[in-house]
């Protein structure tokens, strides 16, 4: 074997604080611009942000904290989380961000087994960690984010609790950032655990800064020092889809909105701070498209949103596009990829095509960005074509997706691909679209019926809000779709209207055996549907077509 002729170029390892060095050294004036828990707006720059995180560091040292050592957040979005981003992380420390959303004891199970040393909240959560305390006894210490005049909010909290600025005014932050092993881990995030405990991904700060500039590309979320970033969706749910490492990269403002996500909240923000960019869920989308047709306005400077999550309807998509000039990214991911894999965009051939063959395109998850490889399987994991035809379990791998969870031992990695849980197709212009997460696919007779798609029908009936599509047990068919729906207020729509809307957009045998009306769906703490519980009070609905045997696509009503 001859010995390789290796490259002669510096080996710099990648660490998460040269994202906001960068920021602070050639962006330094570039504003942030947070809506506090406190309700006032508060402004700073890249460069005051690298400061802070530095004293913050300090602090944590300062209380014992060693590189590895977990620390916890509940917080909204906003500056001092920022900073718990880079201060924690900064010399080796790992920021575990937590969803606030879930149930306390899913929480507290979070808290104990990620081992956090002390958790960050924001005053807003000071009953939940009122809770928390007592079913968290290693923790030592709970840091409210706020200065000692909020600190009475934190009085029924049987545990100590410290005071974020007394702690940070504290340091002067004159120390420079260690340089840590690339492979070293810098964040951690829970799946939300929809079956079984909670799992955690243990992000290093390779893959953090890898993410961070896969996602900062022109065809993904294409981020630039002229944009103005409002991530909607939260610091808690995967690092902001690597937002907040993204924008430093970039040099792009950033604009953090708090606590109050509602369409008006939002949108008198994005107008005010001149917002260029934003991302989130659907469900965040429909409240702020809600308010912008209610009240006859328009965005003035937003340009693009990427919308992930959960499958973005493609009624969704054209309101945006068609109604108001913005361009939508759909995007797909997951917490077990840090959590971006694909993003639809269309290539330069692909832009020339008839507007409709475009929105076609658009509707679908997209391509996978540089750094991450798909493929979809059979369930004798053959690989299947692109064809945008044949369903599959998709399969992921690359230098950002998980290799195993934290603390589980077992690999959950089929042949070095991680297996998402997605069922989905691909196309021949490689685009992906997801069909359904494997466990709420629609077995019908042996055939699959995608979920999703009966879903983005439903909600572009301009009388439904918001629809979930089921399985239900059917005596023939093993399992038949029921439609559950909400009306848009003020709108009324029959069983018979809605079903008859389907026709001639799906197979006919895709086309639902009944429907419900219903006030509202569950949703889990990230906003999708929560199928599982859907399923559970709809799991003595009888079907109409399962009295006679029929189905209604199949030749019945
Ligand atoms: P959880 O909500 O369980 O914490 P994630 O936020 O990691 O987990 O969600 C990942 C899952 O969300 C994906 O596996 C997929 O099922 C679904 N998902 C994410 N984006 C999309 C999308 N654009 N379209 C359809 N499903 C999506």
């Amino acid at each position: 074997m001859t010995t390789p002729l290796l490259g002669q170029m510096m080996d710099v390892p990648l660490n998460v604080s040269s994202l906001i060095a960068h920021a602070a050294r050639y962006h330094g004036t570039t504003g942030i611009v947070s809506r506090r828990i406190e309700g006032d707006i508060h402004r700073y720059t890249y460069r005051e942000c690298e400061q802070r995180s530095k004293q913050l560091a300090q602090a944590l040292m300062r209380l014992g904290i060693t590189a590895g050592e977990r620390i916890g957040t509940l917080a909204w979005n906003g500056y001092r989380h920022l900073e718990a981003y880079f201060g924690v992380t900064g010399f080796g420390a790992v920021c575990h961000t937590i969803n606030p959303r879930l149930f306390p004891e899913q929480i507290a199970f979070i808290v104990n087994d990620a081992d956090d040393r002390y958790v960050l909240f924001d005053t807003t959560f000071a009953p939940l960690v009122a809770q928390l305390a007592p079913l968290c006894p290693n923790v030592r210490g709970w840091v409210a984010l706020t200065d000692e005049a909020h600190l009475a909010d934190c009085a029924s909290i049987a545990a100590p609790v410290l005071c974020y600025e007394t702690l940070v005014a504290a340091e002067d932050g004159a120390f420079d950032w260690p340089v840590l092993d690339e492979r070293s881990a810098s964040n951690l995030c829970y799946t939300s655990g929809t079956t079984g405990h909670p799992k955690g991904a243990l992000y290093s700060h390779r893959s953090s800064v890898l993410h961070a500039f896969g996602a900062s590309l022109p065809d993904a979320m294409g981020l630039s020092s002229r944009d103005s970033v409002l991530p909607v969706v939260p610091m808690f749910h995967v690092n902001a889809w690597g937002i907040p490492h993204a924008a430093p990269l970039s040099g792009a403002k950033l604009v953090l909105p708090g606590k109050d996500l509602d369409g008006k909240s939002l949108f008198e923000l994005m107008e005010a701070e001149r917002v260029t960019f934003s991302a989130g869920v659907p469900t965040v989308w429909m409240g702020l498209l809600n308010h912008v047709r209610q009240q006859g306005t328009r965005f003035h400077s937003l340009e693009r949103t990427v919308i992930g999550g959960s499958a973005c309807p493609p009624a969704m998509l054209r309101a945006f596009e068609d109604d108001y000039g913005v361009r939508v990214i759909h995007a797909w991911g997951m917490t077990e990829m840090s959590p971006l894999g694909t993003l639809a965009s269309l290539n330069w051939e692909q832009s020339q095509r008839p507007r409709e063959a475009q929105h076609a395109l658009l509707q679908k998850q997209g391509r996978a960005m540089f750094g991450v490889d798909m493929k979809i399987v059979g369930p004798d994991g053959a690989e299947l074509p692109w064809d945008g035809v044949a369903f599959g379990d998709l399969h992921v791998r690359g230098p950002w997706v998980i290799d195993r969870y934290f603390r589980h031992d077992e690999s959950p990695l089929v042949n070095g691909w991680f297996p998402t849980g997605d069922v989905a197709t691909i196309d021949p212009d490689g685009f992906l679209n997801i069909t359904d997460r494997s466990k709420d696919v629609i077995k019908s007779g042996g055939e699959w019926i995608s979920s999703i798609d009966i879903e983005n029908i439903a909600v572009a009936h301009p009388a439904v809000a918001e629809a979930a599509c089921i399985a239900c047990a059917h005596p023939r068919w093993t399992e038949r779709p029921l439609l559950v729906v909400v009306k848009r207020a003020g709108k009324t729509v029959t069983r018979d209207e809605l079903l008859a809307f389907y026709e001639g957009k799906v197979a006919k045998w895709w086309i639902p055996d009944d429907v419900v009306f219903v006030d509202e769906l569950p949703h889990t703490a990230t906003g999708k549907l929560q199928k599982l519980k859907l399923r559970e009070v709809f799991r003595n609905h009888v079907l109409p077509t399962a009295l006679g045997g029929e189905c209604g696509g199949l030749g019945g009503s």
